[in-house]
């Protein structure tokens, strides 16, 4: 097949036979079509979309790059959560530990950063030691032992996510509906789960800025993840401004920390709980009470340490990575806080090095924001709205301005 020729049919909005789909999927996981030939192929799509069997065509290819994992007879009900991305989105960080506590399995495949949102596997990156590359041996291991295990998609499992979703990183083609349910679902189903729940974002700080768009999405991901056995439900939250207080990738494992301690932000928690008790066997009081009793803590500090991370430094995390300038941005007059712009606060954490730019770009795991105000919240002018942890005093200043415009008190 011709590449190129590929190219232009998706450009003029033809659509792809499944056989196209896999070779294009099998060639550049293999290296065999580069990057940019693939990088203007998503651009096509993203600008053309892909029709319903196309997008199951390039969700199989996709899981079918790599092997899924298979359980042994008698393992528990499998299950996962997976987030459309957002801005503070830490929920997986206490959602996967918290499913563990009732006898679930949690073998969660997730994602770096993307675009302006934030990615699970950075933010336990931030941890020292913790490893997300593990095999599928060791990953079988870990859930027996201790139920839940996170990590990334490897040279195994899903080699054509880990590809594709790095290039689409830095090349403007998050935002597309059928590039999201292949590189969502082909990590989920590779997990052969029974039952899975979807966070489909949408608002200024999501790739689907509607609630039309986000419901699209959500139907798209549940019609392939049923069609492929896995009881698959859609929860459709707004994301117009950050979740929690914190932005950022060490600070949001701070913020994950206290929610795990029976502690953190009620959005967040509530959101966990929500989320969790979907594809859970037991109800909202018991999910809340193992977060208040220390099991789901517990959980994570198994995790960590199992994946080689450094389970002292969770105590007092946020002395692990302290950013060179930590700056209060206040309120400038008395009001209530109306608009807490969640894409401007990501766009302005990415600016501050919290992401990539580039796919070779090394993240700085203290910046970002934390203490941020939340919207209907009444303050005073003075009062602190939000602190930017930054690299630099320029940056900080830069940092500071942004917020200013994507803030609003009246
Ligand atoms: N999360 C993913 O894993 N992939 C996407 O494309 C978007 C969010």
């Amino acid at each position: 097949m011709h590449v190129p020729s590929l190219i232009e049919k998706k450009r003029e909005g033809g659509a792809l036979a499944e056989g196209e789909i896999r070779f294009l999927i099998e060639g550049f996981t293999a290296g065999t079509i580069p990057d940019y030939q693939m990088s203007a192929m998503a651009m096509a799509i993203c600008l053309r979309g892909m029709s319903r069997e196309e997008t199951t065509a390039l969700t199989r290819a996709m899981l079918e790059s790599g092997d899924r994992f298979t359980w042994p007879d008698g393992a528990p009900r499998v299950v996962d959560k997976h987030s459309t991305g957002g801005i503070g989105d830490k929920v997986s960080l206490v959602l996967a530990p918290l499913l563990a506590c009732d006898d679930l399995w949690v073998p969660m495949i997730s994602g770096r950063g993307l675009g302006i949102t934030g990615g699970t596997l950075d933010k336990l990156e931030s941890i020292p030691g913790f490893r997300v590359g593990l095999s599928r041996d060791e990953a079988v291991a870990q859930l027996e032992r201790i139920g839940v295990v996170m990590m990334g998609q490897t040279e195994d499992i899903c080699p054509a996510d880990r590809k594709l979703y790095a290039l689409r990183d830095v090349t403007g083609t998050v935002p597309s509906r059928p590039l999201i349910v292949a590189s969502i679902l082909s990590k989920k189903l590779a997990e052969s789960l029974d039952a899975l729940v979807l966070d489909v974002k949408f608002g200024s700080g999501a790739f689907m800025k509607t609630r039309e768009e986000a419901e699209a999405l959500g139907e798209a991901m549940r019609d392939v993840g049923e069609s492929m056995g896995v009881e698959t439900t859609s929860h459709y939250n707004t994301m117009d401004e950050p979740l929690g207080r914190a932005v950022g990738n060490a600070l949001e494992v701070v913020e994950a920390i206290e929610v795990l301690r029976g502690g953190g932000p009620d959005d967040l928690r509530t959101l966990v709980i929500e989320l969790a008790d979907t594809v859970s066997t037991t109800g909202k009081e018991q999910l809340a009470c193992w977060l208040d009793d220390g099991s789901a803590w517990d959980t994570f500090r198994a995790l960590v340490d199992a994946q080689g991370g450094d389970v002292g430094t969770l105590g007092d995390f946020a002395k692990v990575h302290a950013a060179t300038v930590v700056r209060e941005l206040r309120a400038d007059r008395s009001g209530v806080v109306v608009r807490l712009d969640a894409g401007g606060v990501g766009r302005a954490a990415l600016a501050l090095g919290a992401g990539r730019s580039r796919a070779d770009d090394r993240i700085d795991f203290s910046t970002g924001f934390d203490r941020l105000a939340k919207t209907g919240e009444t303050v005073k002018a003075g009062d602190v709205l939000a602190r930017v942890h930054a690299p630099t005093e320029e940056a900080a200043a830069v940092a500071e301005q942004a917020f200013h415009e994507l803030s609003e008190i009246r």
